[in-house]
């Protein structure tokens, strides 16, 4: 392709995509589509001969655009958002054209010191003290891996990845029973296991982790001859939002000298509006490790997940390597590829920059603020109609609920409103019983999106009911 084709091209896709986003709210959020129905309009093998490039996005809007599940539409209420503010996308298209490999700090200097002083910025936004450093990965399933290989290194004295993990007993994890599967699936690559990932019982109107119950769970380790390397809090767990206390469980993993890993994926981005700290993020300073998506909440297109770290020693000290070929000389620098499991990164600061610049601090907590309150909102309306029921509170922006009748009739509702297509939610389980989760938070989401929700909901129940 020649470079005056690439700009043609180029501006042909900027056009597309704001064309794109000002009609989403017309489309269905969940994609409409069957199964194998997209793969079955794509022709068995590659061309041998090159095609023309409106040939290929032509194919793209008719093919693959009706096959999408659209994450930037307002009444996105599923999961958790993946927001994508503009000026971020705008930094990743500029990322994407330089496309640079920025594992060193020499293979890309601007990179390498962009990144530390976001890490900085949001370090300040989130109100975390001066020791804190850290690292863009791309998943907070990344940093937690990280976090957890660090617990591992750190109670073997630095010997498993050197040895192997034979004869040295079993190492405990100790977390909450709210939290991510991606804590699961670190203790299992690990080589921890499953069954050394002691998942503490929650309680109260926050699910937070029982320190009396973690205490006697760690004791109970140590006689049985097990070595407790590790713990991982939640503020905002993905199932309804579970918050553990963090001072109180900080004090335990000190006194047992475990590392301390906080999993604030999800609600670390709300850390930036003050009035929340003082309940939801005292003790935060006290953790070793602290992952939070800005590919979530706050706008920073995916993937960007930022951990801080208190001290990095121990993490480098797990996944520095230096083979030959990436030896640099000169004066100390940072190579942030030695903080993370893969050699290869992407330039992701630069979209924080973008977004922050453009938007303030202020800017991203007015919206931040604005859907805790529409969620609150909405769930009252549910609260007041006859026979459903508000099952989990709205921690920050997330509520759980259910409509009148069983499990079934739950799953019922959940699949007829995304059939329907004007709003998107998915289940979930509390306490055994199937529950509908509802979070707001899409970036370009209004009031009127989230109370009309209300109206969706009771009139595809009235239709299924
Ligand atoms: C989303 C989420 C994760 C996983 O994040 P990835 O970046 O997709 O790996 C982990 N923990 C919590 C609480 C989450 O909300």
């Amino acid at each position: 392709m020649e470079w005056d084709e690439f700009a043609h091209w180029g501006k042909h896709i900027a056009q597309w995509g704001a064309d794109y986003h000002k009609t989403l709210r017309d489309l269905p959020v969940r994609a409409q589509t069957q199964l194998g129905a997209v793969a079955a309009q794509l022709p068995d093998r590659p061309p041998e001969a090159g095609e023309a490039m409106d040939a290929i996005l032509e194919d793209f809007e008719t093919i693959v655009m009706p096959g999408m599940t659209h994450w930037q539409h307002p009444r996105f209420f599923a999961y958790f958002p993946a927001n994508a503010a503009p000026p971020s996308m705008l930094a990743e298209m500029l990322v994407t054209t330089v496309a640079a490999q920025c594992m060193l700090w020499q293979t890309s200097p601007a990179a390498t010191e962009v990144e530390g002083v976001m890490i900085d910025w949001l370090r300040h936004a989130l109100n975390l003290p001066k020791p804190y450093t850290g690292v863009i990965q791309d998943s907070a399933s990344s940093a937690t891996l990280s976090a957890v290989l660090t617990m591992r290194e750190r109670a073997t004295g630095y010997t498993g990845n050197r040895d192997g993990l034979s004869n040295k007993g079993n190492l405990r994890i100790y977390c909450s029973d709210q939290v991510h599967s991606s804590i699961d699936r670190a203790c299992w690559v690990a080589g921890i296991g499953q069954a050394n990932l002691v998942k503490i019982k929650t309680s109260g109107p926050r699910m937070a982790m029982d320190v009396d119950a973690l205490k006697a769970a760690i004791a109970s380790d140590r006689a049985a001859g097990h070595t407790p390397a590790g713990l991982i809090a939640i503020t905002g767990g993905t199932g309804v939002g579970a918050c553990d206390t963090l001072g109180p469980l900080l004090k335990v993993a000190q006194a047992e000298d475990l590392y301390t890993h906080l999993d604030a994926a999800w609600a670390g981005a709300a850390m930036i509006c003050p009035e929340l700290r003082a309940d939801f993020w005292a003790g935060v300073e006290g953790y070793d490790s602290i992952v939070f998506n800005p590919h979530k909440w706050l706008g920073a297109q995916f993937d960007c997940s930022v951990q801080f770290l208190k001290d990095a020693q121990p993490q480098l000290n797990t996944l520095k390597i230096e083979p030959e070929y990436l030896k640099t000389t000169g004066e100390a620098v940072v190579n942030y590829s030695e903080w993370t499991i893969p050699l290869g990164r992407r330039f992701r600061a630069l979209k924080i920059w973008f977004l922050i610049r453009s938007y303030g601090l202020e800017g991203l907590r007015d919206r931040m603020r604005n859907h805790i309150l529409w969620a609150a909102e909405l769930c009252e309306a549910l609260r007041a109609l006859n026979g459903f029921e508000i099952v989990t509170e709205p921690l920050f922006s997330l509520f759980t609920f259910r409509c009148p009748g069983g499990d079934d009739a739950q799953q019922q509702l959940v699949d007829a409103l995304n059939d329907d297509g004007r709003i998107y939610v998915t289940q979930g389980l509390f306490e055994g019983r199937r529950v509908i989760r509802f979070q707001v938070g899409q970036f370009d989401t209004t009031r009127q999106d989230v109370i009309s929700a209300h109206d969706v909901i009771t009139d595809v129940w009235g239709k299924i009911s």
